[in-house]
C-alpha cells in the first residue's frame, strides 16, 4: 500500500515530527469534513506522540462535523484572533492539510505565511503552489485523509493510531468519496477503510452523522432550490442553480446547509455537469461537480478564479449573482468538445 508514496517525503515526514514539540495544524476557508478530518485526525496522533498540536481553521466549520473527537478544541481564526496569532507564533512546525495555495486561507494566509517555522503541505489537489518547506501532493488520492494514512503507516506510526484519529481521518474519507461512491482510484482504499474500522471508527456513525442528518431548514431549501431555481441547458448537458442572499435568509441558511445540492442536480439523466452558485456575503460562491471526466476545474479555472479536482471544483465571483450565471451560460459552448458522444438526452 505504502508504495504509492516517496519513501524521502515518508522520511523527511517523520524526522519534522520528531523534531517539533509544539504544532499547527490548518486547512482551508469553509472547511468540510476531509479539511477538519485530517487536521484533527493528525492532531490526535501528535498528542499521542507526545506533542502539543492545536488546530487553527479560517472560518467556522459546519455543524454536521461537531460530533468528531476534538472538534469543540478547533480554533476559529474569525472568532479568536490573537489566539491563534500566539499559537502559530508558537509552533515549531506547521502542518497544511487539504489546500494546494496559500489563498485558499482568505484572511488567515499572511499568519501562517509569515511565521518563520518549518512547513509540511499534505494535500490531494491538483497543480498544488510551493510554499512549504516539504510538499506531500498526490493529486490522485480520494482525499487528504487518505494520504494522511498512508503516511502514517509508511513512518511506521501505525501502533499510535487510535480510535479518535480513526475516527476523523474515516471521516475525510467518507465525505470526499461521498460514503465510497466517487473519486476511488486505488482499490486499496477499502484496505484503509478496513484497518480504521479495525482501529474503532464507526463508519455508521460517522456517514449518518457527515452525510446524512441536516437540519429542517437545510431540507427545505434544498427542495425550495430543486424546484424552483434548477436550469437545465440541454444542448451543453448542464444544470445550474442559483440562490441569491433574500432566497438564503428565507430559509434560515447556515453554513453546510447547502452542501451535497450540487450533486442533486448532477443526478439527472444526461447531465454531466452541475453548478451551484450562492450569493455569499463577500462573493459568490460556485461550486461544480461532473461525471464522465468532464472537467468542471477547468471551468472554475477559467471563469471563477477557483481550481480542485477534474470532477469536483468551486471557485468564487467577485459581482453580482446574474453576472456570475451569465458568464457561465455565455461560456458553455466552449467547453462541449469535453463533453463526449452518445450521451442520453435530458427529457424535460
Ligand atoms: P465544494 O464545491 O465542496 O466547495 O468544493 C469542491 C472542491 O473544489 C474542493 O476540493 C475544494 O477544495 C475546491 N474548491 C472549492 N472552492 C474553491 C475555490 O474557491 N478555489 C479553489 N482553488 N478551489 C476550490
Ligand atoms: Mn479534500
Amino acid at each position: 500500500m505504502n508504495r504509492l508514496l516517496e519513501a524521502s517525503e515518508v522520511k523527511e515526514f517523520k524526522a519534522m515530527l520528531d523534531d517539533a514539540s509544539q504544532v499547527v495544524l490548518t486547512c482551508h476557508v469553509r472547511p468540510d469534513g476531509d479539511a477538519i478530518g485530517s487536521t484533527l485526525g493528525l492532531a490526535h496522533l501528535l498528542r499521542r506522540l507526545g506533542k502539543e498540536a492545536t488546530v487553527v481553521v479560517p472560518d467556522t466549520p459546519p455543524r454536521s462535523l461537531a460530533f468528531l473527537p476534538g472538534f469543540k478544541e478547533v480554533v476559529v481564526y474569525t472568532r479568536y484572533e490573537p489566539w491563534c496569532e500566539r499559537v502559530v507564533h508558537d509552533a515549531d512546525l506547521i502542518i497544511c492539510c487539504d489546500f494546494n495555495t496559500p489563498s485558499r486561507q482568505d484572511n488567515l494566509a499572511p499568519l501562517i505565511q509569515g511565521a518563520p517555522c518549518r512547513k509540511i503541505m499534505i494535500d490531494h489537489h491538483q497543480e498544488p503552489v510551493r510554499f512549504t518547506d516539504l510538499m506531500i501532493s498526490y493529486a490522485d488520492m480520494s482525499s487528504t485523509c487518505e494520504l494522511c494514512f498512508r503516511l502514517i503507516a509508511a513512518a511506521g506510526l501505525y501502533e499510535e493510531l487510535d480510535n479518535d484519529s480513526a475516527t476523523c481521518l474515516l471521516t475525510g474519507l467518507v465525505t470526499d468519496t461521498r460514503n465510497f461512491s466517487v473519486n476511488c482510484k486505488h482499490a486499496d482504499i477499502y484496505e484503509i477503510l478496513e484497518r480504521l474500522i479495525e482501529k474503532g471508527a464507526d463508519k455508521t456513525k460517522i456517514v449518518k452523522e457527515a452525510l446524512l442528518t441536516r437540519s429542517y431548514w437545510s431540507v427545505k431549501l434544498e427542495s425550495y432550490a430543486l424546484a424552483e431555481k434548477l436550469e437545465v441547458f440541454t444542448d451543453h448537458h448542464a444544470a445550474l442553480v442559483t440562490l441569491d442572499s433574500a432566497e438564503l435568509e428565507r430559509y434560515h441558511y447556515e453554513r453546510g446547509d447547502t452542501e451535497g445540492l450540487v450533486n442533486r442536480a448532477l443526478e439527472i439523466r444526461g447531465v454531466v455537469y452541475a453548478i451551484f452558485m450562492r450569493q455569499d456575503p463577500d462573493c459568490i460562491k460556485v461550486s461544480a461537480r461532473s461525471i464522465n471526466d468532464f472537467p468542471v476545474s477547468e471551468i472554475c479555472k477559467d471563469l471563477f478564479n477557483g481550481g480542485g479536482h477534474r470532477m469536483a471544483a468551486g471557485g468564487e465571483f467577485r459581482g453580482s449573482l446574474s453576472d456570475c450565471r451569465q458568464r457561465l451560460i455565455e461560456a458553455m459552448g466552449d467547453y462541449d468538445s469535453y463533453l463526449g458522444h452518445n450521451l442520453p438526452r435530458i427529457e424535460i
